[in-house]
């Protein structure tokens, strides 16, 4: 039986899951909180290693949220982590330490790997994904393959510029989609600690349901731009904020529904592995399980 640790590097959470590499399901998950540099995640992902199902994993897989150069392991450019991430050796670093081979990728690529072999993309030759959460993350599955291009950076679909003159983005520019539709987004709009309190105020508060309008909007209009490059039937959306789907899909609809004649129909679903899907996909990257039909990438 081979099992694999996939690891999922959220802004506050690092989330894990080992995966039975046959069955493709999860033996055993647990989360820790993400600590403030590089080094002690790091550290703290290789005790995860030792400990998680008995030590007994056979590779890791680790999601960043930000870029990575998936063939060197090294972490370029994270946006949303506290500590000096940039030119830091993950993949070499987590090898020396636990002796296993580890491959390290996109947060939200992950996420769409396993939405896509496993989840609510199963099947479809074209689709895009989204993760609404402390950031803004993307993937993009064309022509029956998930596009990463060569070092991982395709599918930063949070940082098209929605509107130049909008919010500054934790990349330094303004008006990202992430500025609009992440959790951090959602609540500073409404003038709320959370975009949960965003979406439950909706209904009466006019401050929250613009926040809300916004995100969706964002979120449809950018899908429909990009659809013009990458045509798609399915948009799979999940991360913290895809709680709120039903109150931004409207919204979302909307916007997708204004280019259909350009763009064809566009399905907007939620994604379906929940929290874990992150871990999964990180995991799936390791077993080099690159297609829904299980072969080499
Ligand atoms: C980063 C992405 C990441 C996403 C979700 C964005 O700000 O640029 O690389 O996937 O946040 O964590
Ligand atoms: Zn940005």
């Amino acid at each position: 039986r081979e099992q694999v640790l996939g690891i999922d590097v959220g802004g506050t959470t690092v989330k894990w899951a080992v995966l039975d590499a046959r069955t493709a399901t999860v033996v055993v998950r647990g989360s820790i909180p993400t600590a403030d540099d590089p080094h002690t995640v790091a550290a703290e992902l290789a005790a995860v290693a030792e400990t998680a199902a008995g030590g007994d994993t056979a590779a890791i897989g680790v999601g960043v949220p930000g870029h990575v150069d998936r063939r060197t392991g090294i972490v370029r450019f994270v946006p949303n982590l506290r500590g000096d991430w940039p030119g830091f050796p993950l993949a070499a670093t987590l090898r020396a330490s636990t002796g296993r081979p580890v491959t390290v990728l996109n947060d939200a690529r992950a996420f769409c790997l396993a939405e896509w072999v496993l989840g609510a993309a199963r099947g479809h030759d074209d689709a895009l994904f989204l993760t609404l959460g402390t950031g803004v993350g993307g993937g993009v599955v064309s022509g029956g393959s998930l596009l990463t291009g060569p070092d991982d950076r395709l599918g930063e679909i949070g940082h098209l510029v929605h509107d130049r003159t909008g919010p500054r983005c934790g990349c330094g520019h303004r008006g990202c989609l992430e500025t609009y539709a992440s959790a951090t987004a959602i609540a500073r709009a409404a003038g709320l600690p959370t975009a949960e309190a965003a979406f439950e105020a909706a209904t009466s508060d006019p401050a929250a349901s613009e926040a809300v309008a916004a995100a969706g909007r964002a979120v449809g209009e950018t899908i429909a731009s990009l659809c013009a490059v990458l045509p798609a039937d399915l948009l799979v959306i999940g991360g913290g904020v895809a709680a709120g789907l039903p109150q931004l899909r409207p919204h979302i609809e909307h916007a997708l529904a204004e280019r259909r004649d350009f763009i064809g129909a566009v399905d907007v679903v939620a994604a379906r592995l929940g929290a874990d899907a992150g871990a999964v996909g990180a995991a799936l990257a390791a077993t080099r399980i690159m297609t829904t039909d299980g072969g080499g990438r």
